[in-house]
């Protein structure tokens, strides 16, 4: 049972069992169920048993359990069987927020087989024209984020 729960969550409901879900690994921490609706064959979602709507809200013990479920799956749909970089693959995704593509508010780890170009995620990358001089000065920035976060 989850510690931090919430009565109207879909993903709360389905862990409780108030809701059906087709179930895979589950642990004191962790559940993990098929989509419903599967962008490839095999989608799977792992969340943690703790509600919370994006990644920073859920505690470490948590997340350090979900991990290891997520590499089991890969194990129970044999996607651990193509150790070239070729052929079939997976991508893991895990949204957080509506611009992000996240429509569920309870953290959630998607476990999606990519097979062919045309199923399973399909990511747009804009990547930014950039140069080491501002890369160097956000380092700096975030070096200084850091030290803070140490002393907390
Ligand atoms: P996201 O866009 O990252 O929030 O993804 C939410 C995912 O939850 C989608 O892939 C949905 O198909 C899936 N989903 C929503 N409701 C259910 C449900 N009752 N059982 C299984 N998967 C669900
Ligand atoms: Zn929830």
């Amino acid at each position: 049972m989850s510690i931090a729960s919430n009565a109207s969550c879909i993903f709360c409901k389905i862990i409780k069992g108030e809701i059906p879900s087709f179930k895979l690994i589950e642990t004191t921490k962790t559940y993990s169920f098929l989509d419903i609706q599967p962008t490839s064959e095999g989608h799977v979602l792992i969340i943690p048993k703790y509600h919370g709507a994006k990644l920073h809200n859920i505690p470490d013990d948590y997340l350090s359990d979900l991990l290891p479920v997520v590499r089991k799956l890969t194990k129970v749909l044999k996607l651990d069987e193509n150790d070239t970089p070729e052929g079939e693959g997976y991508n893991i995704l895990q949204n957080n927020g509506r611009i992000a593509h996240q429509i569920v508010d309870h953290v959630h780890f998607h476990l999606i087989p990519k097979k062919n170009d045309k199923s399973g995620l399909i990511v747009g990358w804009p990547a930014q024209e950039t140069n080491f001089e501002k890369l160097g000065k956000f380092h700096e920035e975030l070096k200084k984020e850091l030290e803070k976060e140490e002393k907390l």
